[in-house]
């Protein structure tokens, strides 16, 4: 079912995405890279990418806090790729602070790449999936999607919003093949979660190992994190043809986070 279609990730240099893009590639989809870092590492991965799985793989730098350089993401991959067929929108940031000390220009951030990016991206591929009839729209939301904790209400409310996009887009899709459907991961270890563990580091005065142990005993039950390989697992599996009644659905990965 996967083999051939065409993958668009966002933010897949790094982290969940890179995890969800070397999945699909490894279930024989084409897929278009994007995200930001070194151009040299970039081309290295892309090149890795595309020898190890017999792939088309293509990149683009666009910034999806920009609605136009979305449109472009989206044309760009239909272009060199034939389509897109399936978009995870995985691109996300950050940023921690008490709401009354929450700098507006993160927040309007926060909003522009966790919760509008996926709008645009999504707004630009339903007309050629609709078109095909078929197609597979994942959002990254997050166990914040479905909880709240202190000190990160621009992501909170992101994500419950993306949780509600999911939703509102598979019902507008209900009757065709195309689905929509979220991931909430709990703790993952990537520079988005280390950043945070080396803040309780430094702000607690302790070793990271122990701010890392910390972090999951606050939260993650089963004291571990789970990894971009899963989250890849479960996005292969979202594309296959096992999940086409699964609509509008929010599934954690997440050590039993919201199980609590
Ligand atoms: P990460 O920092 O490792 O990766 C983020 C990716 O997004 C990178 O490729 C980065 O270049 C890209 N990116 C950032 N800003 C961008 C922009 N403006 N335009 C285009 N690309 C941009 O983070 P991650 O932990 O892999 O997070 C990926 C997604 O998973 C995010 O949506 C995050 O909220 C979600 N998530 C992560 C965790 C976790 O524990 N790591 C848990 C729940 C949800």
């Amino acid at each position: 079912m996967i083999k051939g279609k065409n993958a668009l990730v966002t933010g897949s240099t790094s982290g969940i995405g890179l995890g969800i893009a070397r999945a699909l590639a490894g279930a024989g989809a084409n897929i278009m890279l994007n995200g930001f870092g070194d151009a040299k590492a970039i081309e290295q991965l892309q090149a890795g990418l595309a020898a190890e799985s017999k792939v088309k793989v293509g990149f683009s730098g666009a910034d999806l806090s920009r609605p136009e350089q979305i449109r472009d993401l989206v044309a760009a991959a239909t272009r060199e790729l034939g389509g897109v067929d399936i978009l995870v929108n995985n691109a996300g940031i950050q940023h921690t602070a008490p709401v009354d000390e929450f700098p507006e220009d993160r927040w309007d951030a926060i909003l522009a790449i966790n919760l509008s990016g996926c709008f645009h991206a999504i707004k630009a591929v339903l007309p050629q999936m609709k078109s095909r009839n078929w197609g597979r729209i994942i959002n990254i939301a997050s166990t914040h999607g479905l909880v709240a904790s202190v000190h990160k209400s621009a992501y909170i409310a992101a994500k419950h919003g993306v949780l509600g996009l999911t939703k509102a887009v598979a019902l507008e899709t209900a009757r065709t093949g195309i689905t929509c459907n979220a991931i909430c991961p709990g703790w993952v270890l990537t520079p988005l979660v280390q950043k945070q563990i080396d803040d309780r580091a430094a702000r607690e005065g302790i070793p990271i190992e122990r701010a890392s142990i910390e972090l999951l005993a606050e939260k993650q039950p089963s004291l571990e994190f789970a990894t971009p390989e899963q989250i890849g697992g479960l996005a292969v599996f979202l594309c296959s043809e096992a999940s086409a009644q699964m609509r509008g659905a929010a599934v954690p990965v997440d050590g039993g986070w919201v199980a609590q």
